[in-house]
């Protein structure tokens, strides 16, 4: 039933009366991994021991559902980037720019079977196998403008969208055929939803460049990918999440940087499912006293899927990160 609860939860249709708990992006901790016995970088790189650190958001958890791609550097290895996959105290990282141009970007013909996009479709299956209607199993994909930081370097990427807008334009409408393609894959292989991580910064990504290069892409994308997509955007998002309510995509994860989360609900308006509302500092630092109050406040705002607001730190205590759905049981 878990699954039917957060699927409509990320449309705003939750009528049960019922809190939803979840997230998109990465839930695993070192503790985590202690506790279900798998340990990065296996959990990236091997399709059994990232279902098996997926499948503890639900089952150690409580989460109504699970996400198996933890980093954000699959695409970009599907594409040809080289990356550190790092350990169990270190996230992977993507290296050097592999493009220079947009007439350089190409999709590789055997991208979906290059082991960046195959273990985690794989992964995918085995979820959806093993929990059928118990929770609901997301996907994760990164948008052009991620996309672009990976392959082309950030600095070189930002200074093309002020040197030449035509081309990043074309960048990111290339980039996004990956995009979609791995999406579509996803959703082949069982995933009820989409988490589209497109990392559109403030400090990155002025307002007018969100509105010029990803207003129309994100409109694009939600209309091509055929199940509920969430997008995910780190920092202070207060100046265009109304945009964001524009685009037809169905939730937004937010970071709390951007304000409370009453002040988050009336940004979105009534439309744009919202999901988060617990900071990363919290979950590192707090208690589960406060992680469950932060939790009942934003059941009280309006979020629709609380949880954390972004990858979680890999110091996160378990007993915090258990705190999050606690408050349904209490
Ligand atoms: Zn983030």
């Amino acid at each position: 039933m878990s699954r039917r609860r957060f699927m409509d939860a990320l449309l705003r249709r939750n009528t049960s009366g019922e809190a939803v708990f979840g997230t998109g992006t990465s839930i695993v901790c070192r503790e985590l991994m202690e506790r279900v016995g798998v340990f990065f970088p296996e959990g990236h790189l091997d399709a059994e021991p990232m279902a098996a650190l997926a499948m503890a958001g639900h089952t150690l958890l409580g989460l109504d559902v699970v996400m198996p791609l933890f980093s954000v550097c699959h695409d970009a290895a599907a594409m040809g980037s080289s990356v550190d996959w790092g350990g169990p105290e270190a996230m992977p990282v993507c290296g050097r720019p592999i493009f220079r141009t947009a007439d350089e970007v190409r999709v590789p013909p055997d991208l979906l079977t290059r082991p960046g996009c195959r273990v985690p479709l794989e992964a995918i299956a085995l979820l959806k196998k093993r929990l059928g209607d118990d929770a609901a199993v997301c996907g994760k994909v990164m948008g052009g403008w991620t996309q672009g930081y990976h392959c082309f370097g950030v600095e070189n990427f930002l200074i093309g969208t002020l040197d030449d807008p035509g081309q990043t334009h074309r960048i990111i409408e290339r980039l996004c055929e990956a995009t979609l393609l791995f999406a579509r894959a996803q959703i082949d292989a069982g995933a009820d939803c989409i988490l589209l991580a497109d990392h559109a910064t403030r400090d990155l990504c002025s307002p007018r460049a969100y509105e010029e290069f990803l207003l129309p892409v994100h409109c694009r994308l939600a209309a091509e990918i055929p199940v509920p997509v969430i997008l995910h955007i780190c920092g202070n998002t207060a100046d265009r999440i109304a945009m964001i309510a524009r685009t037809g995509l169905a939730c937004f994860h937010w970071d709390t940087k951007t304000g409370s989360a009453e002040e988050v609900r009336r940004l979105a308006g009534a439309g744009l499912g919202l999901m988060g509302g617990i900071g990363n500092y919290r979950l590192l630092r707090g208690t589960p006293e406060e992680i469950a109050a932060d939790a009942r406040r934003a059941v009280a705002a309006g979020i629709d899927v609380v949880g954390p607001e972004c990858a979680i730190p890999l110091g996160t205590p378990l007993a915090n990160l258990k705190a999050v759905a606690s408050i349904s049981r209490q």
